[in-house]
């Protein structure tokens, strides 16, 4: 393998996260970083909550680029943040950070809503046409929810297993007059009538949660023709991505939302959209040694 020369000139670029050191952030980024010849690094930085204001005033000052936010820091970097694009200010979190040196301003992004946008487009989804399920009500549900009602979907069904944080999405968000939003508060008994997208936005099927064999939805559900976007990619083949196979759904991944999030932020700090090709191939390979 060709090793990076790093330099005096070498910008750096950062994620701050606990847990943060299991992430394929850096894979995907260095990755960028070589295809686009762009001459800066990007490292994990995993640090007790407490330090969060320290290492960002910190990232700041020493005038990195840039910085990614994962758990537990989103809330707070919003927080710190000069200035929030309308998207982070409605969600309340930002994942992305870009330094302006010269002006001493950091400006706060969430490109989980653009790395959702994107993973869609592409295979055909009809937006206006269609009556989505969202499946959880964290971090990632509201990003989702916040897209649907970006791109005017149809309806929007939000079930959590904790009914009042389903509830607290649907009233958090701005009227769309033609935008319906219904909270499920069970799917044993309460399959919607049409569902054309449903997004996995829980734990539900992850390998290092312990609940890889739990499926976030009824067993007897028919996913034939229903796009389904699950957000985990450990294991890459949920149990729920079985069965949307087996059945003859449009399957979206969590790598494919890895990865589109990845180029958003990469867009933010560079003014360039990345070169993705290879990107998935060389994921599903680390992946596999694991
Ligand atoms: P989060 O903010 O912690 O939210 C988790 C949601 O799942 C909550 O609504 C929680 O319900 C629910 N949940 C947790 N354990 C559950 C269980 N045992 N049974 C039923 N519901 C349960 O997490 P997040 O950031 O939204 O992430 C959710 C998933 O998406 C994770 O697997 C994460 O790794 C993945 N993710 C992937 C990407 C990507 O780029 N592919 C990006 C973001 C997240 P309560 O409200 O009742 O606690």
């Amino acid at each position: 393998m060709q090793q990076k020369i790093i330099s005096s000139e070498t910008r750096l670029v950062g994620l701050f996260g606990n847990p943060a050191r299991h992430s394929l952030s850096p894979l995907i980024h260095n990755e960028f970083m070589k295809n686009s010849g762009i001459d800066v690094v990007y490292l994990t930085f995993e640090f007790p909550y407490e330090n969060f204001d320290e290492a960002f005033i910190g990232a700041k000052k020493l005038g990195l680029t840039g910085l990614n936010i994962t758990m537990p820091f989103k809330e707070n970097a919003y927080r710190l943040t000069d200035r929030k694009d309308a998207r982070s200010t409605i969600i309340g979190s930002v994942n992305t950070i870009k330094f302006n040196s010269s002006t001493n301003i950091s400006e706060g992004f969430n490109t989980d809503v653009d790395g959702f946008i994107r993973s869609l487009e592409g295979c055909d989804f009809d937006w206006a046409g269609s009556d989505c399920l969202v499946l959880g009500a964290g971090g990632s549900a509201k990003s989702s929810v916040f897209a649907l009602m970006e791109k005017s979907i149809k309806k929007i069904y939000i079930y959590n297993r904790t009914t009042w944080k389903a509830e607290k999405i649907k009233n958090s968000y701005p009227v769309k007059k033609r935008i319906k939003i219904e909270v499920l508060e069970e799917l044993e008994n309460r399959k919607p009538e049409s569902i054309d997208l449903i997004c996995n936005c829980t734990p539900l099927g992850m390998k290092t949660s312990g609940l890889s064999e739990l499926m976030p939805i009824p067993d007897g559900w028919d996913l034939n023709g229903v796009y389904i976007f699950e957000m985990i990619y450990k294991p890459l083949e949920t149990r729920l991505i079985f069965k949307g196979k087996n059945e003859g759904a449009m399957i979206i991944d969590g790598l494919d939302m890895l990865i589109n999030q990845a180029a958003s932020s990469f867009k933010i700090w560079f003014d360039t959209d990345p070169e993705k090709k290879g990107i998935r191939e060389k994921l599903i390979n680390y992946l596999n040694k694991g």
